[in-house]
């Protein structure tokens, strides 16, 4: 029986799967679906080309391998997905495939009540990080000397952005270079800059943290390592096992060792890029001066809040006029104090609030340098459990129903003198 803490090889047993590492996750995902554990597989798949991700809400498993292989350019608001269109899992059963940020995002709207952890199968996705289609487009074309629409797969494979692509001959070519080289120069080519920060390589809140890594001998490149990270996720593998869509093995022990490795030198490089970018942001009243500057090109389209999978108030506080005058462009700073003030605690480092900024302001910086900030102060670390953060205690409408009830402008102050 399998238990919580199980470390496997795992591949799925169907030839209609072509998944990226032995296709065990589509696998595991289809099976939840025809099992009826779950009513529905909110999957990630492949949009218009190669750099672009969808996510698509699959009913019926016969349509699950279309899901399968990994998309290094996607990065998709799931949590923000369930909350807003699926009813937050209140109602329905739902398995996902998680990268670190969309596992943590989960985290945090589940502890607001906005959706309900125990309809949702969470299957992690180990991650070294994705690249924003467009850096990748410039990147391929600058860097490889190659047509991105010639490219017809593109992975990260030790430490190395690898693209296989079709040249003028007609011939399959592959070119992979460094990440360290492609970060390191002027251009900002690379990973999305959050990922370069991420220190969620292995997704162990969700249930079960599946990846390459570690994966070496006769399975390399055919099979997943799966790391078991709940009872739920355990369930799930050992029924998928026992009705022979999921076959197992016991990983080398050497590939332990190696996936031990290569996750602490990525937690290692993470420090170093955070040290490196909140360093470049400075520090006290020039941090503040620096985020002041550079907000000033905010044109008030509130795609960092409508993307912000933390966002989640009935009234938005930037909207109301006593505390941000309508119509002015740049808003008031209070815009951007309020956000600030709001997510800081519990900003996940999705990137989603600077990737969509139509004015390129470094929004995820500034956050996340706020929330690592904030957790030295008070501990807390989004996104990889339940823990509340202190501004969370209280509900948002009981909080407004109780300033207005009482007269009290005094913010949260039930919750701080608790
Ligand atoms: P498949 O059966 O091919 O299923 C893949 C699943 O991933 C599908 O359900 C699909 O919907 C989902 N998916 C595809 N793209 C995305 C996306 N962008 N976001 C969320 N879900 C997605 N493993 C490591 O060990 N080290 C890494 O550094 C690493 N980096 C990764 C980066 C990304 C962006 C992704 C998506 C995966 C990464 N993986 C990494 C995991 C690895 O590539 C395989 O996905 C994993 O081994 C499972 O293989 P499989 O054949 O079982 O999956």
């Amino acid at each position: 029986m399998t238990v919580k803490g199980d470390m496997v090889y795992a591949w799925t047993t169907s030839c209609d799967i072509h998944g990226e590492c032995g296709g065990a996750v589509t696998a595991l995902l289809q099976y939840a679906l025809s099992s009826g554990m779950v009513d529905a597989v909110l999957a990630v798949c492949r949009g218009a080309d190669l750099y672009d991700a969808k996510l698509e809400l699959i009913t019926d498993p016969a349509q699950m391998p279309k899901s399968a292989g990994s998309l290094h350019c996607g990065t998709l608001l799931s949590a923000k997905m369930v909350k807003k269109y699926l009813g937050g899992a209140r109602e329905m059963k739902i398995a996902v495939p998680v990268k670190g940020c969309d596992a943590m995002a989960f985290y945090e709207l589940a502890k607001r009540q906005q959706i309900n952890l125990d309809n949702v199968i969470l299957i992690g996705l180990n991650c070294g990080g994705t690249v924003s289609p467009m850096v990748a487009r410039e990147m391929i074309a600058d860097k490889y000397a190659v047509h991105p629409d010639a490219v017809f797969k593109e992975e990260i494979d030790k430490g190395q952005f690898i693209i296989e692509y079709t040249d003028e001959g007609g011939a399959h070519q592959h070119k992979g270079i460094s990440i360290e080289v492609l970060e390191e120069g002027p251009e900002g080519y690379g990973r999305r800059q959050n990922c370069q920060r991420c220190k969620c390589k292995v997704p162990r809140q969700a249930d079960l943290a599946c990846g390459n890594w570690g994966v070496i001998g006769e399975k390399a490149g055919k099979a997943t390592f799966v790391e078991v990270c709940s009872e739920k996720g355990a369930a799930l593998l050992d029924a998928a096992v026992s009705a022979g869509a999921v076959a197992v093995c016991a990983p080398e022990p050497k590939g332990l060792e190696i996936r031990g490795k290569v996750e602490s030198a990525m937690l290692k490089l993470g420090d170093k890029n955070r040290a490196h970018q909140f360093g470049e942001l400075g520090e006290g009243r020039e941090r503040l001066e620096r985020i002041m500057r550079l907000s000033s090109r905010c044109i008030a389209c509130r795609a960092c809040i409508e993307n912000c999978p933390i966002c989640y108030c009935v009234e938005c506080s930037t909207a109301k006029p006593h505390l941000v005058r309508p119509g002015q462009v740049p808003p008031d700073f209070m815009f951007h104090l309020i956000r600030f003030a709001h997510i800081a605690d519990s900003c996940i480092n999705c990137g989603q609030c600077q990737e969509l900024c139509p004015m390129d302001i470094p929004n995820a910086l500034f956050m996340h340098a706020q929330q690592v900030e904030l957790e030295k102060m008070f501990g807390h670390r989004p996104g990889y459990d339940m823990t509340m953060p202190v501004l969370a205690f209280a509900e948002e409408m009981d909080e407004r129903a109780r300033l207005s009830a009482t007269g009290s402008d005094m913010i949260f102050d039930n919750v701080f003198n608790e």
